[in-house]
């Protein structure tokens, strides 16, 4: 066990990795510990408690130490092997990335360090970031650390796990659609997709590049908000990286309540079948809470969301197709050393390098794109892709905030949803927000009755208005009193680290 170094502010039990963004930067501006203190916590906890999850691909242990040496007021941070840090490998958890080194950081490695943060650790995800339970990494096995039998949900499945498993202290995670927000909701974590535009996305490696974001996956919503801030902000890098200013996130959630807050609810969302009786008691009761709380509820309608899997089915991987075609064997990663000529390097490369679900997009995003398809499924895409962007427009008019499940079901079993059709279906609740670029969270909001599996609740906000989702998302986050894997434990005695 590591000593706790740290006076008692919050909690006596604490253990430093168990700490949050926050009341680890406390306890640093009160002298009471150091990174190196924190960042060795997490180092020791990672030894005692990863080999059963899983969460981390690797971890440079020297290079966490010497930055937190040089930067003793900074708080480490995981990073989804996707984002490109100086010196630190950068796989997106395929092997056709094995080995790569980065020799650059992104924006917002460069954006979080000037922040005050370090990064230490590389975690596991989907391979690309397709797929939706960490099932599709090429490199590793992850786990739930709330119940080892399931997955963390996915793509952002290694973020989820560390933090959900205190593991770290925050992560970072992408969402193309909804690879923040399903993770944390299976992994009892906050999690914010911000607007598309918001966080620069240069050094993040393209999976849809008209939907993908960075996000803070975190214990609490304060700590979203402290991340958001250090990541967001415009970027000369990335041309759809917009220019309004941030806002202090934090100060912006100070005194937080439900009161007056018109909260809609989408018929739709609560009309499908395949939503799991256990999570819809949950997101009804978290429905009642905020009513309760002085919300005002007001039915709405969202009447495209139906169209929204197959317009995302059609976009992403179309985009993808494209942004993985630099994989070649020839710049990156792995080259195939039986390849003849040019052609079939280019071609056993790829074959030896990517996952089955990483060619399945590939493929139907080549095809969607293909003359003469083009205009039938890509064109169509784009054109119902602005009327979903509407139905947002429109309900804006009329509330503040939606409400819905984050995911239709709790943390499944591996191998539970092997047909890939089932498996996108998990993001039924998260891809019309991904497509009309708004942002939206997952915040922890009960446990299962039978299987004591967390279940997020999702917010959802229009365009820019982070500082509106983050607000109504801590006064939600007033009624569920952070319960912490430790508390967890001790009723469960499930995860024996
Ligand atoms: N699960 C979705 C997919 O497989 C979303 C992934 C993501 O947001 N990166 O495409």
């Amino acid at each position: 066990m590591v000593p706790c170094l740290r006076e008692i502010c919050y909690n006596t039990h604490m253990e430093l990795y168990e700490l949050g963004v926050r009341e680890a930067q406390e306890g640093i501006a009160k002298g009471e510990f150091s990174c190196v203190e924190l960042t060795q916590a997490v180092i020791d906890r990672r030894k005692a408690a990863d080999g059963e999850v899983g969460a981390y691909l690797t971890f440079d242990e020297e290079q966490a130490l010497a930055l937190a040496k040089e930067n003793p007021k900074s708080v480490p941070i995981a990073i989804k092997d996707l984002i490109n840090v100086r010196g630190q490998p950068c796989t997106c958890a395929s092997k056709i990335l094995k080995g790569y080194v980065s020799p650059y950081d992104a924006t917002v490695i460069a954006n979080l360090r000037a922040g005050g943060f370090i990064p230490a650790g590389r975690v596991n995800m989907d391979e690309f970031a397709m797929g939706s339970s960490t099932e599709n990494s090429g490199l590793g096995v992850t786990r739930n650390p709330y119940d080892l039998e399931r997955v963390p949900g996915g793509s952002s499945g290694g973020s989820a796990a560390a933090v959900g498993g205190d593991l770290c202290i925050a992560a970072l995670g992408t969402d193309t659609g909804g690879s923040i927000r399903q993770p944390a909701s299976f992994c009892n974590c906050v999690g914010v997709k911000p607007s598309y535009g918001r966080v620069s996305r240069y050094g993040v490696t393209a999976f849809a590049s008209s939907l993908d974001q960075v996000g803070p996956m975190t214990k609490c919503v304060d700590d979203a908000a402290i991340l958001l801030r250090a990541l967001a902000g415009c970027d000369p890098h990335d041309g759809t990286s917009a220019p309004d200013p941030v806002p202090d996130y934090l100060k912006e959630i100070e005194g937080a309540s439900m009161k007056g807050v018109r909260i809609g609810l989408p018929k739709e969302y609560f009309e499908v079948s395949g939503l799991d009786p256990e999570v819809k008691r949950i997101v009804e009761e978290a429905v009642r809470d905020c009513e309760a709380a002085g919300a005002e509820l007001v039915e709405i309608s969202l009447p495209h969301t139906d169209y929204a899997m197959a317009v995302y089915y059609i976009i992403a991987p179309a985009e993808a197709s494209a942004n993985l075609a630099r994989f070649d064997g020839v710049r990156y990663g792995h080259r195939s050393a039986e390849a003849k000529d040019v052609y079939s390097l280019y071609v056993k490369s790829r074959a030896e390098g990517f996952g089955p679900e990483v060619k399945r997009r590939i493929i139907m995003g080549t095809y969607v794109l293909s003359s003469g398809y083009y205009d039938a499924y890509y064109g169509k895409a784009q054109k119902v892709r602005t009327l979903i962007r509407r139905d947002f427009d429109e309900a804006f008019a009329k509330v503040d905030a939606i409400i819905s499940p984050c995911a239709p079901t709790p943390a499944f079993k591996f191998g539970a949803n092997q047909d890939p059709l089932t498996m996108y279906l998990n993001d039924l609740y998260t891809i019309p927000s991904a497509l009309a670029g708004v942002c939206a969270s997952s915040v922890p909001a009960g446990f299962t009755a039978a299987d004591s599996l967390p279940v997020g609740v999702q917010f959802i906000c229009g365009g820019f208005e982070e500082a509106k989702l983050l607000r109504v998302s801590k006064a939600f986050e007033l009624m569920r009193p952070r319960r912490t894997l430790a508390d967890f434990r001790k009723e469960k005695g499930r995860l024996s680290a």
